[in-house]
C-alpha cells in the first residue's frame, strides 16, 4: 500500500532518508506518513498527516441568512507539506507520487539547504503493506 521516496537535492546535493508516503495494511488508519518542511531544522522529514494535522471547523458568514461551516486542514506551525502548492514549481510534465487525494511532483520542489525548487523525490523502490 504505502512505498517510499528519497530527497535528493540536484543543485546542491542535499539528501536525507528515505521518507514513507502513506500507510502500511497494520497501521493506515492511524499512519499516514508525507514529506514535509520542517521550518524550524530547515530538513526534510516524515510527518504523520493524522497526528501532525490539527483540523478546525470555522463557522462563516454569508450575506447574514446562510451559514456554513467550513473545515480547515492546518498543520502546526512547525511544518509544511510537500502536497501545498507553494512547496513546488508547477510543471504538467513532472510526474506525481500519489497517496489518497495528496500528490507529490516528482522534481522542482522547495529545497530547505540551498532555497531553490530542485529538489527531487526519487522512488525509493520499497513498496510496504
Ligand atoms: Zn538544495
Amino acid at each position: 500500500m504505502g512505498f517510499t521516496i528519497i530527497p535528493i537535492c540536484k543543485h546542491c546535493g542535499y539528501e536525507t532518508e528515505s521518507i514513507s508516503i502513506g500507510g502500511g495494511k497494520m497501521n493506515h488508519l492511524t499512519n499516514c506518513g508525507a514529506p514535509a518542511w520542517n521550518i524550524q531544522t530547515d530538513e526534510v522529514e516524515e510527518i504523520n498527516l493524522y497526528s501532525d494535522v490539527n483540523r478546525a471547523t470555522v463557522i462563516k458568514r454569508f450575506l447574514y441568512f446562510f451559514k456554513r461551516n467550513f473545515v480547515i486542514e492546518k498543520m502546526n506551525d512547525k511544518y509544511v507539506p510537500y502536497y501545498e502548492p507553494r512547496m513546488f514549481i508547477e510543471d504538467k510534465d513532472i510526474g506525481t507520487h500519489n497517496w489518497s487525494n495528496k500528490h507529490y511532483k516528482k522534481s522542482k520542489n522547495y529545497c530547505p539547504k540551498c532555497k531553490s525548487f530542485n529538489l527531487e523525490f526519487v522512488d525509493g523502490g520499497i513498496h510496504f503493506d
